[in-house]
């Protein structure tokens, strides 16, 4: 294929110089994209229109493992554009992504409806018995069916390209629902008077303070609106006024009237899928998506809602029966309203447990704990993390690492990116730039983790939460599952997994952050550098099940919103506040507690791909409870049989096993429910401490 001139200038479509499979990021500019992708496109449509239209008959090779090699500059290019619209964004990225996302997700469903590439898959999978694939090839070949299937194939034409048409519309709409939440997170709230701070620790200061320089005031303080800043807010500041206007800005986002109101544009979302479902024969779009599900059906997903629903309200009303005694102790109010209910339950964990975030934090230091992180992925799976200072990076803060095997042999490229900016997302998430896979040469991969964590002043370690502390073990389960990887074929690697089986690695992975070892080796002041003394440790494990009702009422109310708003038969337009407020209310939601994420601001569902699939952290948490216990079992949180077996089965094997087989593979049985309920405190006979 010739190359026009602009492919010489374009380092999208040039070879990436270095070692690590990283793009030469200071040289891109946001206008490489577009062309970049046109040829991208070109080139994958080429590749599809020559295996659709090939002569010989289907076979293995050249049909589905011809399909996982093809489109190879496209995976290289959407990555690079995807990451830097996630953490280091613009407004011409924006631009060029609210133009993109359609396309691309065009790209992408025609391809996976083509129906000559299904009559191949097709013809093949009716003949699998005869073909002698091994395991992972019949399973690439089902999953690529079953892609196909979903994507609506098998469907008649016009049924086909109406899909297509719901694909890109519902593609635009997600894009401009993230982009009015980052949008509305801009708006802060600010203080400009020294009293507004009661309560709050230095290092909450320090970063309000960094944050308004940032956005030009440097004599002002700014909460910004991301999940860190405005829970640790909640969680110090003493004054309850300011502390509603957080909450109420926060929970807010999304549903402000104006140019970023994301509620008509959820509404519309809702009604595509409900379209959408029943062009595949399914009555709502909860029974459509769940059933590429581990649970299979909403009714599945909803029993084990519902089975930590009721527990978890009784667990909350004790917890909020010790709430209001302090704050009639310290004249606060009457009434525990959302707002006041993180900073009072900091009260009462200090009196139980005499533990403040203010007297952990100086342990968690976020240095040590990235060493942390590298020697449990060392003792548990044998690699080892070498940083990288010459590779190339978007960010001077970035780390990148090289990973290594015991035997000096490369595993991939890692990169953490740890500290929130306003041209980034907020949360926290792991995503690839590259995929493992062996299917036409060695790819091996290139995994990143975002986090937002607020920066230091100058010349301090960077200390983190407790909660902090789990999720950067969470979303290094994650990497440690792209990472990994070790299979055939790039459509089943690292995360590639059904929805409700990827949080197994990344939230087993989170057991080890407070693994009384790995405290007593890593958790260690950031001033005198002593370790975490013996007493504390006992106190934070002790407070591990501390306001686990509150947590739990505020995802299951969530999780359960999400499934029943995507359950309904109803095709009317809907309004989603309104839907919100009365399925809380029906489920007799407490009114001191707010759900995780309200419907307007919620990404997961209108800008990820977790719609009907909230309930999946807890699905999973079944599965990481049950499987911790292996460890426990065997006496050893580092048991090499036990941690053996899970690298084999479950870190290593990305899709190319099914998750029930790969569990009942790694644990010699099914999970049960109840070392769940043990881990949350909400087992009956269980009492919380006085
Ligand atoms: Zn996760």
């Amino acid at each position: 294929m010739s190359r026009d001139p602009v492919d010489a200038t374009n380092p999208l479509l040039s070879p990436w110089p270095g070692d690590l499979g990283l793009p030469p990021y200071a040289a891109i500019e946001a206008g490489h994209f577009e062309p970049a992708f046109d040829r991208a496109l070109a080139e994958h449509s080429a590749e599809i229109e020559a295996i659709a239209t090939q002569a010989g008959a289907p076979s293995f090779e050249n049909t589905a493992a011809a399909l996982d090699r093809s489109g190879r500059l496209l995976a290289r290019i959407e990555p690079v554009f995807s990451g830097l619209c996630n953490s280091f964004t613009s407004p011409e990225l924006q631009a060029i992504d609210r133009k993109m996302a359609p396309r691309l997700a065009a790209h992408h469903a025609a391809i996976r409806r083509d129906p000559r590439l299904y009559a191949r898959l097709d013809a093949l999978l009716q003949k699998v018995e005869t073909l002698g694939l091994d395991a992972e090839q019949r399973r690439l070949l089902e999953r690529l069916h079953l892609d196909a299937r979903l994507a609506g194939a098998q469907l008649a034409p016009a049924a086909r390209e109406r899909l297509g048409e719901i694909v890109e519309r519902q593609a635009a709409l997600m894009t401009q629902f993230a982009q009015n939440v980052l949008a509305e997170e801009q708006n802060c709230l600010w203080l400009e008077d020294e009293a507004d701070l009661a309560g709050l620790p230095e290092s909450a200061r320090a970063s309000a303070r960094a944050a308004a320089a940032e956005r030009g005031r440097p004599d002002d303080w700014a909460i910004t609106l991301s999940r860190s800043a405005v829970v640790t807010f909640l969680t110090f500041s003493e004054r309850g006024d300011l502390r509603q206007q957080a909450f109420r800005r926060w929970k807010g986002r999304g549903a402000n009237p104006g140019p970023q109101d994301n509620r008509p544009l959820a509404a519309e979302l809702l009604r595509l899928r409900g379209e959408l479902a029943r062009l595949h024969g399914h009555a709502t779009y909860a029974d459509f998506a769940l059933s590429d599900r581990m649970a299979g059906t909403p009714a599945r997903a909803l029993e084990l809602l519902y089975a930590v629903w009721e527990p978890a309200k009784r667990r909350a009303a004790e917890e909020l029966a010790a709430l209001e005694a302090v704050a009639c102790d310290e004249g606060g109010p009457a009434t525990i309203e959302p707002w006041d209910w993180r900073f009072y339950s900091e009260q009462v964990r200090r009196r139980r447990y005499a533990l403040d975030d203010a007297g952990i934090k100086p342990y968690f230091a976020l240095e040590n704990m990235l060493a942390a992180l590298f020697d449990c992925a060392q003792r548990l799976f044998g690699v080892r993390f070498v940083e990288r200072g010459d590779a190339p990076r978007y960010a001077a803060e970035l780390r990148v690492y090289e990973v290594l095997r015991g035997d000096g042999s490369r595993v991939g490229t890692f990169v953490f990116d740890n500290f929130a900016r306003s041209n980034k997302r907020s949360g926290a998430w792991m995503s690839a730039l590259r995929w493992q896979s062996r299917n036409g040469g060695e790819v091996l991969p290139v995994i990143f983790n975002n986090s937002n964590f607020a920066r230091s002043a100058a010349g301090e370690a960077v200390l983190l939460s407790l909660d902090d502390v789990r999720t950067l073990f969470h979303e290094f389960g994650h990497g440690l599952h792209g990472l990994l990887s070790d299979v055939t074929f790039d459509r089943l690697s690292g995360t590639k997994v059904l929805r409700d089986f990827v949080e197994l690695p990344s939230q087993l992975f989170e057991h080890w952050a407070l693994e009384p070892e790995v405290l007593a080796r890593h958790a260690r002041h950031c001033a005198t550098g002593e370790p975490m003394p013996q007493s504390l440790i006992e106190r934070v494990l002790l407070a591990r099940r501390f306001n686990q009702g509150f947590e739990t009422v505020g995802y299951a109310a969530s999780a359960l919103v999400d499934l029943l708003l995507h359950g309904r038969e109803d095709s009317a337009a809907v309004d989603i506040a309104a839907f919100e407020r009365e399925t809380l209310a029906q489920l007799g939601m407490p009114p001191a507690i707010a759900p995780y994420h309200h419907l307007p601001h919620f990404q997961h569902l209108f800008a990820g791909n977790y719609a009907a699939g909230y309930y999946v952290y807890l699905w999973a948490e079944v599965l990481d409870a049950d499987g911790y216990r292996a460890f426990v079992e065997a006496g050893n949180p580092f048991d090499p049989a036990v941690a053996q077996r899970l690298l084999r089965h479950v870190y290593s094997r990305g899709g190319s096993l099914d998750p029930a087989e790969a569990y009942r593979a790694f644990r010699g049985r099914d999970a049960t429910v109840q070392p769940l309920l043990e881990k949350r405190g909400l087992a009956a006979a269980e009492a919380q401490p006085a």
